[in-house]
């Protein structure tokens, strides 16, 4: 899982600071990454436009600085296509939540290339490749702050009207208007206190705002009840339509739509194709899907 806690109440108090600010997102994502190993180059490449959102790893090995006697990734080759859908599944360590973690360029790799759209991220600065993602954390950080607020962290500018509309994308909006003060509600540790389905939903209303043409999605692990299960299912579905999705799964009803499920064991790819071809095939794949995902192997 991605870790990006840690930072949480210095940055309540840093919150009302941020939400003024441009581009806070971006900021958000830097001031919670307490490791960053990381420079923008002197002479960064730009992407212009809206990024398509091809993404490759292109042969990468990677170590993290305080596990350097261990490859997290090693000869990694990937390519996702613009507008495609990847469940990243395998075993706790195998590297999944690392592929994210490269993606945001919280570390680059010691060998090999991490690229958007045929760029090395390491050409570009990270505020403006991050423009490009939109990342779903599996324990979402919710703020000391308005539910209205909390959503609208996704794109600062948008109207009360956009918030509302992405809160009902994200089948968040019917739990909003039952709380006593609706989306004025005060969330965070001295307001509401969410469920984990729930504060993916806020998560997920966010992506929906930042409409960003690049989704990583880091899959809660911990049982979410029925109706959440649901309603966080369908909202991710409509979320990944036409964008490049990455998915760290752990539900075999996620892993199921897919277009492409990439297996990982021990910092490699050990075999990739959809559902039905990997039961198929057996080995490792067939047996996580067994247990559908929620065990650890
Ligand atoms: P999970 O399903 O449990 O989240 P994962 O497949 O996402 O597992 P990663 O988190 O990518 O696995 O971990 C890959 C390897 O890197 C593991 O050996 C893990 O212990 C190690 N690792 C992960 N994060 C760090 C970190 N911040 N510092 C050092 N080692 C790490």
């Amino acid at each position: 899982a991605i870790m990006v806690a840690g930072a949480v109440g210095a940055l309540s108090e840093i919150w009302s600071e941020l939400q003024r600010a441009a581009g806070a997102t971006e900021r958000l994502i830097e001031l919670l990454e307490t490791e960053d190993q990381v420079n923008d180059p002197i002479a960064p490449k730009t992407f212009g436009a809206r990024a398509r959102g091809d993404i490759r790893f292109n042969d990468v090995t990677f170590h993290y600085p305080s596990r350097p006697d261990t490859a997290a990734l090693k000869d990694l080759q990937l390519d996702v296509k613009s507008g495609e859908t990847v469940a990243l599944v395998g075993p706790s360590g195998a590297g999944k939540s690392t592929i994210l973690q490269l993606l945001l360029r919280f570390y680059d790799p010691d060998q090999g290339q991490v690229m958007l759209d045929g760029f090395d991220l390491t050409e570009m600065t990270r505020a403006d490749f991050r423009q490009h993602i939109a990342l779903v954390a599996q324990d979402p950080v919710i703020f000391a702050g308005s539910a209205m607020d909390n959503i609208r962290f996704g794109r600062p500018g948008a109207s009360d009207q956009d918030v509302v509309d992405a809160a009902k994308a994200a089948a968040a909006h019917d739990f909003l208007m039952a709380l006593p003060e609706q989306y004025n509600s005060e969330l965070g540790e001295r307001g509401v206190m969410l469920s984990g389905g729930q504060k993916q939903r806020i998560a997920i209303a966010r992506a929906i705002l930042r409409d960003a043409p690049v989704l990583l999605l880091d899959e809660a692990t911990s049982a979410l009840d029925a109706e959440s299960e649901r309603a966080v299912q369908g909202a991710i579905d409509d979320l990944a339509k036409d964008r490049t999705t990455l998915i760290v799964a752990h539900r075999l009803a996620t892993v199921k739509k897919a277009d492409r499920i990439v297996v990982f064991e021990e910092g490699g790819i050990v075999a990739q194709g959809t559902h039905e071809e990997l039961v198929k095939e057996g080995g490792l794949y067939a047996r996580l899907a067994k247990l559908q995902f929620t065990a650890e192997v």
